[in-house]
């Protein structure tokens, strides 16, 4: 089985971000950038899948400026065995990634591929559906445990109230949720053995697909300050501020 995972460099999660002063996005020069969150735990369970003997391959993708190559080279230090690196000059939209995924996964003919759930900077939870629905293969998201059953995939997904379990015929399209493992640490001989292993790069206007955003930004905005909270004396003060105060009882 050969896994692809697209892997994003967003601002790293411990980082607060900070509206730009014009209100046109947020502020990223200067900051530190991190591989998704997500993404990493979808490293990590094509990496393990690797180890258990299930996957041969494990190839990882990035889309974006020339940096990203870094966040690739971290996910190669995690057990990855090889990078593509597709180049642009902004940040592609998701139905612009799934088409670039696309493309990737017609080169590469992966039987799985892994993504995460969403990328933390724009949260928008859509590259992976896209790309399912372009591919027309089966997917399962936010999966919480993956495993292979008569060369199915069986994946747990968490929903509201429970678990839901689905039974997925290869190839197919998985995104990963927070729980369905702990990503390692690289250690530092698999970041020094990460710089030699292969690293392509292309300019993803080379693969002659339809990049331009669909989206216009109108404005970002920092979140309303919220007011500091008080601590009560009692119950019975609590109950008399949440009746005559804040009236919701
Ligand atoms: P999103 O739909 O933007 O929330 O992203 C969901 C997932 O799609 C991410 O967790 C990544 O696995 C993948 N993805 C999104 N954007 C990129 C990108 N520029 N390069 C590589 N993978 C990406």
């Amino acid at each position: 089985m050969k896994i692809l995972v697209p892997v994003k460099r967003v601002v790293d999660y411990n980082i607060r971000v900070r509206v730009k002063a014009d209100g046109t996005g947020v502020e990223t020069n200067g900051l530190k950038m991190s591989m998704n969150p997500f993404d990493e735990i979808a490293v990590e369970e094509a990496v393990r899948l690797k180890e258990k003997g299930v996957a041969t391959e494990v190839v990882v993708v990035s889309i974006g400026e020339p940096k990203a190559q870094d966040t690739l080279r971290t996910a190669m230090a995690m057990g990855a065995d090889r990078g593509i690196l597709l180049t642009t000059d902004n940040s592609p939209e998701p139905l612009a990634v799934a088409k670039l995924l696309k493309e990737i996964v017609a080169r590469e003919t992966p039987d799985l591929v892994i993504l995460g759930k969403q990328a933390i900077d724009d949260d928008m939870n859509a590259t992976g559906q896209m790309l399912a629905g372009l591919l027309g293969w089966p997917q399962g998201t936010f999966a919480s445990k993956l495993e292979q059953i008569d060369g199915r995939l069986q994946v747990s997904r968490e929903i509201d109230g429970g678990t839901e379990t689905v039974s997925l015929a290869l190839p197919a399209i998985i995104t990963a949720d927070l729980r369905l493992n702990e990503p390692r640490y690289a250690s530092l001989p698999n970041i020094m053995k990460a710089k030699k292993k292969p690293l392509e790069t292309m300019e993803a206007a080379s693969l002659g697909v339809d990049i331009a955003p669909r989206l216009t930004v109108v404005s970002v905005a920092e979140p309303a300050e919220r007011k500091a909270g008080i601590t009560v004396g009692s119950v019975a003060e609590l109950v008399e501020k949440l009746r005559n105060e804040a009236k919701v009882i």
